[in-house]
């Protein structure tokens, strides 16, 4: 067991917050702005001091190879550099720089891995500019079409294509990884769970599946002041009751069930008109596709008609669960036990690269904590020490890896 130099990460954390800098010390740094662009060159030019090969794919995703003393598939470890508007400064771009710093430990102490090491840069993770997120991971792993990828475009007109052939970061499509051993993506948990429960590492066995729907209910437009109750057909009133109920049914589905409201629109929207339209979405998350499919039943089953308003939903999108590598997710724990870290092991609510990436690669992810769960904003925070005690977990992971896999 070896452990990395937190100092030096600590330095490699506060310099990439240069990139992008925001007045209130979080950061703006937008897939291949001249933010990020800038971030790219000097991820390049360190991991080129450590006489890594650096090359990109033709989504602009890039990886920095250190070689093993055997042509093996790589252990690949990384994560993205982008952020959202007035993003924080860890959420991404720690997960590079914890596979950097990893980097410089294994060459402080002297050890020559079997196996090489990729440190990969995932282009426009965010979406933030072009959507959708998990854009190059999702070309990788061919859950999206490229070509649908490249025609989009930013709120300036600008498309993808344009922007990455202009960044100088396009590469040949041969460059994309391919074949490899592991891939282990470090990550700020974004929620509050590692911190209210006082631990210290969340061991990611995988990522939630999820549904998102779509319901509109119609009703009829009219005088807010002239209109008797008793003759409206009102499809806010109509809303408010389906969305209580949906609650209680929710609630009785499973405790770990998490589900969310988030947008609800009324049409016209004006205060002195009875809406005649009301569209909210409905999310739902839960690592059993057992229970997705209850929710799904739930929409499904709703009336076509309540309280005279005629209702329709339309599924907007979903994901299965994704289940990691067990015997990636073994060595991240087995690194945490060594490490005497307090870990437990869970599921990701949010989406990541990882996500994608298993399909063709064995992943696991590592969690640190965030202070009071926050993410996507500028106070985003996670301490030095736990970015540094993540940065171990991945280093020991990594190494743990290569000795198994030269035993086998
Ligand atoms: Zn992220």
């Amino acid at each position: 067991m070896i452990k990395c130099n937190a100092n030096r990460l600590q330095k490699l954390v506060e310099l990439f917050s240069e990139y992008g800098k925001t007045e209130n010390n979080g950061v703006t740094r937008l897939s291949l702005s001249a933010e990020d662009i800038a971030a790219r060159k000097k991820f390049q030019e360190l991991c080129e001091e450590l006489e890594m090969t650096v090359v990109y794919d033709d989504m602009g995703n890039m990886y920095a190879t250190l070689p093993g003393k055997q042509n093996l598939p790589p252990i690949v470890v990384g994560s993205h550099l982008d952020s959202v508007i007035k993003g924080g400064r860890f959420d991404g771009v720690l997960g590079v720089l914890t596979a950097l710093e990893t980097v410089y430990s294994i060459k402080d102490a002297n050890i020559e891995l079997d196996y090489p090491i990729t440190i990969v840069n995932f282009t426009n993770e965010e979406g933030a500019r072009f959507e959708p997120s998990l854009m190059s991971s999702g070309v990788l792993s061919g859950k999206f079409e490229k070509t649908k990828m490249l025609a989009s475009t930013d709120k300036n007109g600008i498309t993808f294509a344009e922007a990455l052939s202009e960044s100088g970061f396009e590469g040949p499509v041969t460059n994309r990884i391919q074949e490899a051993t592991a891939y282990i993506e470090l990550h700020i948990e974004q929620g509050p769970v590692l911190e209210r429960k006082n631990l210290e590492i969340g061991v990611v066995e995988g990522v939630l599946g999820m549904v998102c729907y779509e319901i509109s209910v119609f009703g009829e437009s009219n005088h807010a002041g002239t209109t008797p109750i008793s003759m409206r057909k009102d499809p806010m009133f109509t809303v408010a009751n389906m969305i209580a109920d949906m609650q209680q049914q929710l609630q009785r589905l499973d405790s770990e069930l998490v589900y969310t409201i988030g947008r609800i629109n009324a049409y016209p929207n004006i205060h002195t008109v009875i809406p005649s339209q009301v569209t909210f979405t409905l999310e739902a998350r839960h690592q059993d596709p057992g229970v997705i499919a209850e929710v799904t039943t739930m929409v499904e089953n709703l009336p076509v008609l309540q309280n005279d308003c005629s209702i329709k939903s339309t599924r907007l999108w979903d994901r299965d669960t994704v289940h990691f590598d067990e015997e990636v997710v073994g060595a991240v724990e087995y690194s945490c036990k060594e490490l005497g870290y307090k870990e437990h092991r869970m599921f990701s609510g949010a989406g990541h690269d990882a996500q994608f990436i298993a399909s063709f690669i064995p992943s696991a992810m590592i969690f640190v904590p965030s202070v009071n769960g926050y993410s996507h904003r500028e106070d985003e925070l996670t301490s030095y020490e736990d970015c540094a005690k993540g940065a171990n977990v991945l280093l020991n992971a990594v190494l743990k890896l290569c000795r198994e896999r030269v035993k086998k």
